[in-house]
């Protein structure tokens, strides 16, 4: 039995425009004839329309906003869910989130394209880490880093920003960086680390009374022999792209808060370099990321559709009729929409 139509475009949800139909929950409790010798069970229908692993309105991370849809040049509908992304969000700042899935499949092509892997962290001295909680110097000393490795020859790289210790609110700032590299003989790392002591000297005279900062770094290096260097990529990937900001009491505590107002909007994560041969990722959320359609037989360009007022809010009683399929990280296919209950 035909249940939807398949080809139903997406209706329009603006309240006040053309062709918004505002629909009440059907009556759960009796079937009503749709088409002349065809009951539909309303009931049965309604309460399953995600027909997935997890149902989309018992998993809304509560940060979000709502959806937006996107439809690819072959006609494939698809809703995505809008995330806050902040470290310190309980859904959004949780290992395997939807917001961290969708970074993993953003960074994966890189990483997995690299035919080594040096793993180097930055710190930023405790005397100078009060001075970080500004966008600009976060900005500055991240960019600072990166020229000094293009000036060392590591043309292309990946950098993330960790913000917090293990704890996950004691403010300590550190660059995770990853290029293409094995083994860094010592005398490199001996002149990166008198480098930066005079970075840190120079830009905060006042902090550090003139004297060069101890200065922490941490390399290692995976073996491209090694039959675990794919696994490895891999876990260094998840490692880096986790939150660490993640205890912070945006609401109960000012200086947490200071610390969400400063955050806010600032990259966390940049690669610099030509990366001409990622590595392909057939994974429908990359494809998703990347702006393509997920299907296989298609990967057209998606187009979402843009601007606050195409927001459809959870609360939107359109959405008990859409049937949507999960796909991953808080996309979701649109299979379909159920008809209007009849009066
Ligand atoms: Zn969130
Ligand atoms: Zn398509």
């Amino acid at each position: 039995m035909q249940i939807y139509e398949t080809t139903t475009k997406f209706p329009n949800t603006s309240s006040t425009g053309p062709g918004c139909t505002i629909i009440s929950p059907p009556d759960q409790s009796t079937p009503k004839p749709l088409f002349s010798g065809v009951v539909l069970d309303y009931a049965q229908l309604y309460a399953k329309p995600h027909n997935g692993v997890h149902k989309p309105f018992n998993f809304l991370p509560s940060c979000s906003m709502g959806f937006v849809k996107g439809e690819c040049e072959s006609g494939h509908q698809f809703a995505k869910l809008l995330l806050c992304g902040k470290e310190w969000c309980p859904d959004c700042g949780a290992d395997g989130s939807a917001s961290n899935k969708r970074r993993i499949a953003r960074w994966w092509g890189k990483v997995m394209s690299m035919s080594e892997m040096g793993y180097l962290v930055v710190t930023v001295p405790p005397q100078v880490r009060e001075s970080f909680k500004n966008k600009a110097v976060l900005s500055a000393f991240r960019t600072y880093v990166k020229r000094y490795l293009q000036r060392q020859g590591y043309d292309k790289g990946l950098v993330r920003y960790h913000w917090a210790g293990e704890d996950g609110h004691t403010w300590h700032p550190h660059l995770n960086i990853l290029v293409e590299e094995g083994f860094l003989p010592k005398k490199v790392m001996v002149s990166l680390k008198r480098d930066l002591g005079q970075y840190f000297k120079r830009m905060f005279p006042v902090s550090l009374k003139g004297k060069e900062p101890k200065i922490n770094l941490w390399y290692n290096y995976a073996n491209p022999e090694s039959e675990k260097f794919e696994a490895h990529k891999i876990h260094k990937l998840k490692y880096i792209l986790r939150a660490t900001l993640t205890k912070i009491d945006v609401k109960g505590n000012a200086k947490h808060k200071e610390l969400a107002r400063i955050l806010k909007g600032f990259r966390t994560t940049s690669t610099w370099g030509k990366w001409d041969k990622d590595k392909e990722n057939t994974s429908e959320l990359a494809s998703l990321e990347a702006g393509k359609c997920p299907h296989k037989e298609c990967r057209k360009p998606l187009k979402w559709q843009g601007g606050q007022d195409k927001i459809i809010k959870l609360n939107n009683p359109n959405w008990s009729r859409v049937i949507l399929k999960p796909i991953d990280g808080g996309y979701y296919e649109i299979k379909g929409v159920l008809p209007i209950p009849p009066e």
